[in-house]
């Protein structure tokens, strides 16, 4: 059912947000570090119109749910806790917004990995924006999604995500420096392209591990007496570390340097091998990557046409992904899949959207 079915009155705005899909970075943002995400083709479209009663009515066409909110109610849950989280930080900015009709469609997927919750708050914000004449830049859209996800999800996110959501587009990767919010596009390694392909393992100790992670991170920064691992740069000051400190430490600290390598417009060989190394370095310094993952990301290292591949998000399940040449993305993504669910894994290709 279209806007005009489900709330009987036309869309009055309307604005797209992408998913996206970090290259290289992983575990740097909340360690004030370098990440360099990329949008992927997938996005979250919102509509807009004017509530015509007190309350907020949210449609999601991918859930088929349709969920009413007083404005003056206590926080939702579920997916309205995006939405009505967005028009909350925009009333603390000093924004007077009226209720609304909200519609939400989307091509990413959820829960994958592929941020569709950074896409569902940016293409939310753009949409009010647009419809108010808000004077919001890119980066405010950013840093409004972020407090939104924190405040009215609950999910404790750097600001990787939203900024991705509101800055990256699938043709170039984003460099950004999470410190500073210092960013700019910077081209693809000649002659490449992504595929991005789900486990099928699911991300069940993703959370808690993420937690342990960064309870660990900030543990060795405190005894390096630094404010965050991104102020260390070389390996060596990890050694007074206890493990598994210096094993973490020592992720973060090569993992920047692997991101600052990458921007030095490297072939595609080594933007490859600077990916593999990722890997192996979440694999075996930062421990959260899980069988499926190592098994995926073996098939992909050995098969041609690809030039690295590591596992991408927060581990413990999820996706991979992998730079290829370009053209030839489907192909290699195809083969792949089909020899990782040969083994009897239930993966599946996200990016080229062969599936969708
Ligand atoms: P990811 O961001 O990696 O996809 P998250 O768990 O952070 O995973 O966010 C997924 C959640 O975001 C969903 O469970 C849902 O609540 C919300 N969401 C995202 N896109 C949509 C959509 N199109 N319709 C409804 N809810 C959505
Ligand atoms: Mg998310």
């Amino acid at each position: 059912m279209n806007f005009e079915e489900i709330f009987n009155t036309i869309p009055e705005a309307e604005a797209s947000a992408p998913g996206r899909v970090n290259l290289l970075g992983e575990h740097t943002d909340y360690n004030d570090g370098f990440v360099l995400p990329t949008a992927i083709p997938q996005s979250t479209t919102v509509l807009l119109g004017m509530s015509r009663d007190s309350e907020h009515h949210f449609y999601s066409e991918n859930l088929n749910e349709r969920v009413t909110i007083l404005d003056t109610h206590h926080s939702p849950s579920g997916f309205a806790s995006y939405i009505y989280g967005c028009i909350e930080v925009l009333k603390t900015a000093g924004y007077t917004i009226p209720s609304l009709l909200v519609y939400v469609k989307s091509s990413v997927p959820m829960g994958s990995g592929l941020s569709s919750s950074a896409a569902l708050e940016v293409a939310t914000l753009r949409a009010i924006g647009q419809l108010f004449d808000l004077p919001l830049n890119d980066v405010e859209i950013a840093q409004l999604a972020q407090q939104a996800e924190i405040h009215y999800a609950g999910v404790q996110c750097g600001i990787m995500d939203q900024m991705a959501a509101s800055l990256a587009d699938s043709k170039h990767i984003l460099f950004l420096d999470t410190r500073t919010l210092e960013r700019y596009l910077v081209p693809f390694p000649p002659g490449t392209e992504i595929i991005v392909i789900d486990s099928g393992v699911p991300r069940t100790l993703a959370t808690s591990g993420y937690n342990q992670r960064r309870a660990e991170c900030e543990e060795a920064a405190h005894l390096l007496g630094v404010k965050a691992l991104r102020d260390i740069t070389n390996v060596d000051d990890t050694n007074i570390l206890p493990k598994p400190l210096c094993d973490r430490a020592r992720h973060v600290i090569t993992e920047n340097n692997r991101v600052l390598e990458a921007l030095q417009e490297v072939t595609p060989e080594r933007f490859g091998e600077l990916m593999n190394a990722s890997h192996a370095s979440l694999r075996d310094d930062y421990e959260v990557s899980v069988p499926a993952l190592d098994t995926l990301v073996e098939i992909l290292q050995k098969t041609p046409g690809v030039f690295g591949a590591r596992l991408t998000g927060a581990g413990f399940g999820g996706a991979c992904v992998a730079l290829v040449t370009s053209g030839q993305g489907r192909e290699i993504a195809t083969k792949v899949i089909e020899e990782y669910n040969h083994i009897g894994y239930n993966g599946q290709i996200l990016v080229p959207t062969i599936n969708l």
